[in-house]
């Protein structure tokens, strides 16, 4: 199968699924697709009812990677989705009260959060894709980060075959759970450095480095290519699919959806990527009748669905939903070229980044309605979520999933449509506990890092083991340098 530039409108540059993996961003600037959407079969989605995870994904991925073997995959699949990784389980459906609404918990990996669903498969397909197009230097993976990306990153990483990592961090910019995740990082392969700034002098530095010419040149020259861990790459969004025809075949395997029957799913949504995998989901054959694409109070995407122009042009709002905070949703774009086409999809984003906003044609609209609706949730209403879940259904959610929650509701009163509903759990609730303790006890919690004994004492849950004992693990990485040493900080990992 090839993948094509989202902006090719010839198709005139096919690359391999390999490629597109190494490579990341296509060369116009456009995101990689697949040339056509493989179809989920009656047949082929029974016979996955009977596997585990790590075969789900094999199987499904297989579809899409024709330069893979299946047993290179599953091979992957099992040490990405492995017990002892995903303690909880890869991708559980807990039902949440008995109105036909399922959590589909995709935070049980080392991180906590939904990240670790694609970044602990993504590297090992990256680490093949290498082998695969003949590379031999060593793909150099550097992320900036406000905290969470950077950790699952790390994690994904780490111990990667040809792969190294530098983590870029703002040293006052994120919270000191973060800050100890990061620090008590373990991997031969990845190192951890603290910039005196904030997260933009950290972004901008890293985007620094990649687009200069003499370091690429002095990299190229011992060995190195520079990568990224980027959303946008296609070996990110993949596994993204697998957990909703998982959750099909779990609701199928316990009677909860028969022959003929759809569910709906609601995502709670920030660079567009979950949900738009659940979009292909849909597309290839899986009975998913509407998306329902949740915001918080940067609700850029609602406005989007409901009025069809996005217009990034307004104020920023920081929440207790952070991972959500974004006024840019670069998946979108995916999202456009497969209801609209290249043309209109290079017209967008070129008005997009003329004038922050662009309106798609009416008849493009129409196409996204037949899919999706568009809700969401300010704070009030996130942590109301949360309270409600717990004191009604004893079901303890995290800020961003309970943005999904309060769109899922806003979204049955509003449509009456009962339809078995699945929201995407993306986070544990200890990841953001502290505001998950002021939900619930109404009370302030001592500090960060205590809310999660505090949150754990009043409802009587364990702290997920991925965030138990930090203060107790071995700080490995304490420097703290300025953002405008960052290049020689990469030069001084990797001995050049
Ligand atoms: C990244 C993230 C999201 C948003 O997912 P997108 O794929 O960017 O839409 C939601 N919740 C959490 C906890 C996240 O980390």
């Amino acid at each position: 199968m090839n993948y094509y530039s989202t902006r090719d409108e010839n198709k005139t540059a096919p690359v391999s699924a390999a490629q597109a993996i190494k490579q990341g961003l296509a060369d116009d600037g456009g995101l990689f697709v697949p040339e056509t959407l493989p179809t989920l079969t009656r047949d082929f989605l029974r016979a996955l009812c009977a596997d585990d995870y790590a075969a789900r994904a094999a199987k499904i991925m297989k579809l899409f990677l024709d330069d893979y073997t299946y047993e290179e995959l599953l091979s992957d699949c099992q040490a990405a989705y492995a017990p002892t990784s995903f303690r909880g389980g890869a991708a559980p459906l807990v039902a949440v009260g008995d109105k036909d609404l399922y959590s589909l918990e995709l935070w049980h990996g080392p991180t906590a959060a939904f990240k670790d669903m694609a970044l602990q498969i993504m590297p090992r397909l990256l680490s093949r894709a290498l082998k695969k197009t003949g590379e031999d230097r060593t793909a150099l993976i550097l992320v900036a980060t406000s905290g969470d990306t950077g950790k699952a990153a790390l994690e994904g990483y780490r111990d990667i075959d040809q792969t190294k990592m530098i983590v870029f961090y703002p040293v006052d910019g994120v919270s000191r759970v973060q800050k100890l995740q990061m620090a008590t990082q373990e991997g031969e392969n990845v190192r951890v450095v603290a910039i005196r700034g904030n997260f933009d002098d950290a972004q901008t530095g890293v985007k620094r480095i990649f687009g200069d010419s003499v370091v690429a040149d002095r990299l190229n020259k011992g060995g190195y290519l520079l990568s990224s861990a980027n959303s946008i790459n296609w070996g990110r969004l993949l596994p993204q699919i697998v957990y909703y025809v998982s959750a099909w075949c779990d609701l199928t395997n316990e009677g909860k959806l028969h022959e003929g029957e759809v569910f709906n799913v609601c995502v709670p949504t920030g660079n567009f990527g979950n949900i738009f995998a659940a979009y292909l989901a849909r597309r290839m054959g899986l009975p998913i009748g509407r998306l329902i694409c949740a915001s918080n109070q940067n609700h850029v995407l609602t406005d989007f669905l409901r009025t069809g122009t996005y217009d990034r042009n307004r104020a920023f709002h920081l929440t207790m939903s952070p991972s959500m905070d974004i006024l840019i949703s670069s998946n979108l774009e995916r999202l456009l070229y497969f209801t609209a086409g290249s043309a209109v999809t290079a017209d967008c984003m070129k008005q997009l980044n003329q004038n922050g906003c662009y309106t798609v044609p009416a008849e493009v609209k129409a196409e996204i309605d037949r899919a999706f609706v568009g809700y969401y949730a300010d704070e009030q209403q996130t942590a109301a979520a949360i309270t409600k879940a717990w004191a009604e259904n004893g079901y303890l959610s995290d800020t961003h999933t309970a943005v999904a929650l309060s769109c899922a509701e806003q979204y049955r009163t509003e449509t009456g449509d009962m339809t078995p509903m699945v929201v995407a759990s993306t986070a544990s609730p200890y990841k953001f506990a502290n505001n998950v303790y002021r939900a619930i006890a109404k009370a302030e919690p001592t500090d960060d890092l205590a809310a999660l004994y505090e949150l754990s004492a009043l409802t009587a849950t364990d702290i997920p083991y991925p965030l138990s004992g930090l203060a107790e693990r071995t700080v490995r990485f304490s420097d703290v340098i300025d953002a405008s040493d960052m290049t020689s900080a990469v030069y001084d990992t990797l001995g050049l």
